[in-house]
């Protein structure tokens, strides 16, 4: 079945958030209106003329009382009267009332009377039907106290007009009210969330080209600072992908090429001990010592695949202690003695200032260890090395300078990565596996370390790492 609603998703989520407003907003002013409207008008009424009433009652005995009566009467709309003790009318008196004095009904005064005493103020406010009127009338009375010994009653009286009309007007332009704002609340909804979610949607579309392994697609922003931050996180998220699917196929074909050479190797010198040397003893030990030769670079090449492994997965359990960079470094020398005795090679350790660093050991060996081995490995004629380590500014330079091969300038930058060999031609003369730089990297990054490489092709190279000194 065709799935007309989709209750998740942001427009009917906006549209239904919508309405709720709309609908809370009209049920108060329906309540304040139409059902509280009565109330309402009545406390105003009754607010209205206690405020006469009291006002005249203050009044009392200036001259121009009777004016200001008048007036009052006029300007506010109700009718007053003053009564004297008996009920007989005092104010206002016309011609004919002098000869036949009015007088409010026994039944209306008593009900005067009896709401004015029995009221807590010194004034009583009060409804009662007339029966001429057919209409609720809102009647207010106080004691006017004057300076002679007679006390008159101020009687003011106002028809309560019903407000069912009113409230009818007000009910017909609430349903125009209501009907407009649920349909503006439906466009609005509409409006906004096609807005909000047409770059969402986008964003959608191409993360599931990124999912389908398509790294070249780009994330779009919108007008919202929010879906900005979102497009931003995942091209940067697409970038990152893309390196480390590059790293992952040049990792592979690396691999598997690097393994491979050896392990044909093995397999034809074995082949050849069957077929042609077997008894010839000195073509027999030439071929086996090749056989063992690409077994250890078999084995260096997995070492160093594992130890990168290791380095790279628990970066945060360095194992710190502090210990002498000059002590480590002469221990290290001393695996550098074949060269040194057999092959011509000089070490030179100079130390200025204290050698004492904090650190994990056993990954800084690795570091100068790879370092040293490297100066070795990459010099050609001059093969004098030098290794420098200077204490300064709360930190140790440690340097190891060759006066070998060099790196061409524009190899410089990528020597760092795994399985990176100047030349990328993989030529089995140069004998590392081209995994020990990014071991030397991930272990000093690790420290919070500042390293780095100066090199000039035929001149040699000068790579150099600090840490914290004690
Ligand atoms: P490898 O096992 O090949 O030595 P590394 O990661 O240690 O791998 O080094 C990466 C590449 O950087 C080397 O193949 C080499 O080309 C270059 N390199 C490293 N050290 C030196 C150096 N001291 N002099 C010249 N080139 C160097």
């Amino acid at each position: 079945m065709l799935k007309l609603i989709d209750k998740k998703s942001m427009k009917f989520k906006l549209w239904t958030y919508f309405i709720l407003f709309a609908t809370t907003i009209i049920i108060i002013l329906w309540l304040l209106q139409i059902v509280f409207l009565n109330s309402f008008y009545e406390t105003m009424k009754k607010n209205e003329i206690r405020k006469i009433g009291n006002s005249l009652v203050l009044h009392y005995g200036e001259d121009g009382f009777e004016d200001l009566l008048y007036k009052t009467s006029l300007n506010e709309g109700v009718g007053i009267r003053i009564l004297d003790e008996n009920g007989t009318l005092v104010y206002p008196i016309n011609i004919f009332d002098i000869i036949r004095p009015q007088r409010l009904e026994y039944k209306a005064f008593d009900e005067f009377l009896y709401n004015l005493f029995s009221s807590n103020e010194n004034y009583a406010i009060y409804t009662r039907n007339d029966v001429r009127l057919e209409k609720p009338i809102l009647i207010y009375g106080a004691v006017l106290r004057g300076s002679s010994n007679t006390n008159y009653y101020l009687y003011i009286d106002s028809v309560l007009q019903p407000v069912d009309s009113t409230a009818t007007v007000l009910k017909n332009q609430l349903i125009i009210i209501t009907f407009l704002s649920f349909l503006m609340s439906l466009g609005l909804s509409l409006g906004i969330a096609s807005r909000l979610s047409k770059p969402i949607e986008d964003i959608t579309k191409s993360a599931r080209k990124l999912a389908d392994g398509n790294y070249n697609i780009e994330f779009k922003k919108g007008d919202y600072t929010e879906i900005d931050n979102l497009a931003d996180t995942l091209n940067y998220t697409t970038t990152e992908l893309s390196k480390i699917e590059e790293l992952r196929r040049d990792l592979i074909a690396n691999v598997s090429h690097d393994l491979r050479t050896p392990l044909t190797l093995i397999k034809s010198y074995g082949e050849l001990i069957r077929d042609i040397s077997g008894n010839d003893e000195r073509k027999r030990n030439y071929h086996l010592k090749t056989i063992i030769d690409e077994s250890d670079r078999l084995s260096l090449m997995v070492n160093d695949m594992l130890d990168l492994s290791k380095v790279q997965s628990g970066l945060d359990n360095l194992d710190i202690s502090d210990f002498d960079l000059k002590d480590m470094t002469e221990d290290i020398l001393k695996r550098f003695n074949y060269f040194k005795d057999n092959m011509g090679f000089s070490f030179d350790m100079r130390v200025s200032g204290k050698s004492i660093v904090s650190g994990d050991k056993a990954k800084i060996e690795q570091v100068i260890y790879n370092l040293i081995s490297n100066a070795v490995n990459y010099s050609k004629d001059i093969k004098e090395i030098n290794i420098n380590i200077t204490e300064e500014n709360g930190k140790v330079l440690y340097e190891v300078i060759d006066k070998g091969q060099g790196i061409p300038q524009e190899e410089i930058g990528n020597i760092w990565d795994r399985y990176y060999k100047v030349g990328k031609s993989h030529i089995r003369a140069a004998s590392g596996t081209g995994i020990g730089l990014s071991i030397v990297k991930s272990i000093l990054i690790a420290h919070d370390s500042e390293y780095g490489v100066e090199s000039r092709e035929g001149e040699g190279s000068r790579f150099y790492f600090t840490l914290r000194s004690i």
